[in-house]
């Protein structure tokens, strides 16, 4: 009885945890806070994200000018993640690790900066202990996403694109440079536009 007790509680909990992220969508990654019951999987990074690891170190050592900057006891692994809709979760535990389980068939299945963008986002709840930011902003018709910790792991052609800006936002949460770039392009736009105007009013001459 008790026993059956302790696995509803525990049913629940996970129930719990796995709505407080909002609707899941496609892609979409996740932050999770494990029950008391449940202990890390891993000690150790899996060499398949050593790269990523570092990458984002060295970032954080540029970007918060702290030459100490490190990813820390933070093992990221492949593993099973029950809901079919997350692709990467956050998980932290009640001794106070973390870890961060990755779906391999996802992996196996999309690009580099693809895989990047999802690292990134775990490690953005896992080690810079942020929450998910879903606010967007219109670009030349087009919703962008103002932070790599949207819900939803950002496209690879937006985060090749802004890739700096997002990085600056990801470790600062300020949007500045995204502001920045976007409206540099949108004037871009702008010019291309007027100019075309120019040149078709010429041919009529
Ligand atoms: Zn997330």
């Amino acid at each position: 009885m008790i026993k059956k007790m302790t696995y509803i509680l525990i049913s629940l909990i996970g129930a719990l945890s796995l709505s407080s992220c909002g609707v899941p969508l496609p892609l979409q990654s996740d932050l999770m806070i494990r029950g008391e019951n449940a202990v890390r999987q891993f000690s150790t990074t899996d060499s398949a994200f050593t790269s990523y690891v570092e990458e984002f170190e060295q970032l954080g050592k540029t970007i918060n000018q702290d030459v100490k900057f490190e990813v820390g006891d933070i093992p990221i692994n492949f593993g099973n993640i029950k809901n079919e809709s997350y692709q990467g979760v956050c998980y932290t535990y009640t001794d106070g690790t973390r870890e961060v389980i990755i779906r391999k068939s996802w992996w196996d299945n999309h690009t580099d900066d693809y895989r990047r963008s999802l690292i990134f986002h775990e490690l953005g709840h896992c080690r810079l202990d942020r929450d998910h930011l879903d606010e967007t902003h219109e670009v030349n018709g087009e919703v962008m996403k103002i932070s790599m910790m949207n819900s939803v792991i950002i496209r690879p052609r937006d985060y090749t694109r802004y890739t700096n800006p997002y990085h600056n936002e990801l470790f600062t949460k300020s949007t500045v440079s995204l502001f920045e770039a976007w409206t540099s392009d949108q004037n871009e736009e702008e010019d291309d536009e007027s100019s075309q105007g120019e040149e078709a009013e010429h041919s009529h001459d």
